[in-house]
């Protein structure tokens, strides 16, 4: 026994001295490579640019043809540590090999021959390779509210983007959803704090989990932090006034768990929070994400926000001012990145003791630690063995799962749905005839509104709807191109509504990103508004597909659709998926990430207070100011149906740290199989800062046969009641709780 006792503190010592001795060795060969560098050498691994500036013809480049002089200048005369980004479009694979190639070629001939780190927003699927598989964006994933899916995507996405030679994502997004203007809102998991934390944990694993040396997984990079969605107008990169209980309640718990979880890199919100532009924030940079997160990571800027605190923030009197205020705070990179701006005044701002040295060497260990962990220093061009991970039929598969569980069905009156296959179909709209609108942003270019780049297997919905009932049950009118007046030709629908059985308006956004994508209203345009009209006026029954990345109010035609779809942006597989739920082939699971407003002036989520609620009862009336939103959080319909019975708390009075088992029946009392999310919520009765209506603190997806009961276990304790108070700690008051799953509630005391 005793030697058996020895034998295992001997091997338990040597395993844990090995750790350390892999991690000195890489901490040892990146002192003495940073012994060896000069101040240029430094300040160039801190500078990234982007494609453009090495490309012959710079932005307007097409095939990824490289400038050999200016690739020269990059690497040789500023030592430029990485580089980010596509010219016009996606490339293909063999090119992005060639690109990566002639970058590392140039880079390992130098004398310390340090790698390039190269970056891509591969947010939804591999964006910038031409064939890559596009998944649905956050958004849609969220309705979903199933992290294996979301982690299987971002494992795929992984394997493109290294199978392209990029081994550095700048995902996954992280902001949340609570501004339905915002032009990046389908980039975010929705409204809930809890979803983000989750699918955000669950992505960053799909990216990183297989370990950064094997050619499955690639470095992951959480933005924006932090605060970024929750500008006051609504417009991309616009002020943001929030007080701290506020952010340290809905937009750090986030990116704490994503630090957590183990990602490699984070990106800064370009706007300002409070009137402090975030790149300047020593106090959200250096004191809350290094010393109380414990963030060891790379940080890096977003696009040319160093240069623009002088120049939009006014921060920073000259540009040297900003750099400085950026490195200070704690930047280790800047993504300037269309010159070298940086990389010279950064050289002054040191020179100048400015900037101390420490730092500089601080910000170089980072990046080149990531690099040596990526693998770089042992192979820096794309790695056979990774090249053969692209493009796998399997994922086609796991695209259409995933499009098929993030279509949430919000309405079917009188069970109009799903069809018949024998009936004829009207199908028309701006959506209908056109690919981008179902990916959305950064598909095959940034604002992904090219139709020309997307596979040509890709399918519009027309198409879609044609392969399933056959072209002869489907009468399609307008064309390619969400803009054509075609798709609007409301003389042709009325022309053609007698001849079809039913109508499928196809309705929403064309693809957007970031400012491009900024607007004044969320209203539907009027032109689509008017297509909806004349749908009604047919006579005939009408379904909606709204297929948008931000919920546009369609409050006022709502009530004369039979039944809405929202495919979201569901990438590749959105009009296969949407087809098989309009006719029954898939039964539609997803549920809303966010609550669908109903008016403009009651923008409230589902967590609001009870202030936001119920204001007064007058003279008998109950004067209503809340949450009445077109669709509520959580909402999905399924073509089955659902019933909770028997909650059960495992006690009625929980103490310290202690457990709490809580149990629920699910029956499936309908017809068909399905899957469905079952959400628990919790409810503070009476808190020290007025507590939220109810928070959702655990979701379960199941599946259940027609008629079959399941009992759904979740087990929470004191941490999952916890709230930001009023002195900006995280406790758990005792009390009085309530548990709600479904229609059904149980309360419990909680005590220290
Ligand atoms: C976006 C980032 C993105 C970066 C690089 C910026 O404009 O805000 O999300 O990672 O560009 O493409």
């Amino acid at each position: 026994m005793k030697k058996l006792f020895f034998v295992c503190i001997i091997l338990a010592t040597s395993i844990v001295l090995n750790a350390q001795k892999i991690k000195s060795s890489d901490d040892a060969k990146i002192d003495a490579l940073i012994k060896k560098m000069t101040l240029e050498e430094k300040i160039g691994q801190m500078t990234q640019v982007t494609l453009a500036v090495i490309a012959k013809g710079g932005w307007a480049n097409t095939d990824g043809t490289l400038d050999a002089e200016k690739l020269k200048e990059a690497i040789q005369k500023y030592k430029v540590g990485s580089m980010l980004n596509t010219t016009a479009h996606a490339l293909d694979v063999e090119t992005w090999h060639r690109v990566i190639k002639e970058i590392q070629d140039e880079a390992l001939n130098t004398k310390l021959k340090i790698p390039v780190l190269y970056g891509l927003d591969a947010i939804h699927g591999q964006t910038y390779t031409l064939n890559s598989t596009l998944f649905p964006h956050n958004l849609a994933m969220a309705a979903t509210r199933n992290p294996e899916l979301v982690k299987a995507a971002a494992k795929v996405c992984a394997k493109e983007l290294r199978a392209s030679g990029v081994r550095w994502n700048f995902a996954p997004v992280l902001d949340l959803g609570r501004q339905p203007l915002w032009s990046r809102f389908p980039e975010t998991y929705g409204e809930d704090v809890y979803i983000g934390k989750t699918l955000g944990v669950a992505a960053i694993q799909g990216y990183e989990e297989d370990g950064l040396k094997n050619p499955t997984a690639v470095a992951s990079c959480m933005k924006h932090y932090l605060g970024y969605s929750a500008s006051r107008t609504g417009k991309d990169r616009t002020p943001i006034y929030m007080p701290e209980i506020e952010m340290r309640e809905y937009y750090l718990p986030q990116f704490r768990a994503a630090v957590k979880a183990g990602s490699s890199s984070i990106m800064i919100n370009s706007s300002d929070i409070n009137g402090t532009p975030v790149h300047a924030s020593k106090y959200l940079l250096t004191d809350v994400l290094r010393k109380e997160l414990g963030f060891e990571g790379l940080i890096v800027t977003d696009w040319e926000d160093i240069i623009r605190l002088h120049t939009i923030h006014k921060v920073a009197a000259t540009p040297r001012a900003a750099v400085v205020m950026a490195i200070n705070a704690g930047i280790d990179m800047s993504m300037v990145p269309g010159d070298y701006s940086f990389f010279d005044l950064l050289k002054e701002a040191v020179e100048k003791k400015e900037v101390s040295i420490d730092r500089i060497n601080d910000a170089v260990k980072r990046i080149l630690k990531l690099k040596f962990k990526l693998g770089l220093f042992d192979n820096a061009y794309t790695e056979e063995n990774a090249k053969a991970n692209f493009g796998k039929p399997e994922y086609q598969a796991l695209a259409l799962n995933a499009a098929h569980e993030a279509i949430t069905l919000v309405k079917n009156k009188n069970n109009i749905l799903p069809l018949s296959k024998n009936e004829k179909i009207l199908v028309m709209g701006p959506t209908s005839q056109s690919i981008a609108p179902l990916n959305g942003s950064w598909s095959y270019t940034w604002q992904g509104n090219q139709e020309e780049w997307y596979p040509k297997e890709s399918k519009t919905i027309e198409q879609a709807l044609a392969d399933k009932v056959g072209a002869d049950n489907v009468i399609a009118i307008g064309v390619r191109g969400f803009d054509a007046k075609e798709n609007y030709d409301i003389d042709k629908l009325k022309a053609n509504a007698d001849k079809a059985d039913i109508i499928v308006l196809c309705l929403g956004e064309n693809a957007y990103a970031e400012s491009p994508g900024n607007i004044r209203d969320l209203a539907l345009p009027e032109e689509q508004v008017n297509l909806a009209k004349a749908a009604f006026a047919t006579g005939k029954k009408v379904v909606l597909l709204l297929v948008e990345g931000r919920p546009r109010f369609i409050t006022n035609i709502e009530p004369g659709f039979d039944a809405i779809i929202l495919p979201f942006w569901s990438g590749r597989k959105t009009a296969e998926a949407t087809a098989d739920v309009l006719f029954g082939d898939y039964n539609p699971n997803g549920i809303l990430p966010f609550s669908y407003p109903k008016s403009m002036g009651e923008m409230v989520m589902y967590d609001y207070k009870n202030t936001e609620s119920k204001r007064e009862v007058f003279n008998d009336d109950v004067l209503w100011n809340g949450y009445d939103p077109l669709f509520a959080f959580g909402f999905g319909l399924s073509y089955t149906t659902f019933n909770y019975s028997n909650l059960h708390l495992s006690t009625d009075t929980l103490k310290g740290n202690q457990k709490l088992s809580v149990s629920i029946s699910v029956s499936n009392t309908g017809k068909v199989d399905g899957k469905h999310t079952v959400e628990l919520y919790s409810r503070d009765l009476y808190a020290s800062i007025s507590p939220c209506n109810k928070r959702l603190r655990a979701f379960k997806k199941i599946e259940l046969k027609a008629g079959e009961t399941k009992v759904v276990n979740f087990i929470i304790d004191k941490n999952d009641l916890a709230f930001v108070n009023a002195q900006l700690k995280t406790v758990t008051e005792p009390g009085d709780f309530e548990i709600m799953i479904g229609n059904q509630k149980a309360g419990f005391f909680w005590k220290e």
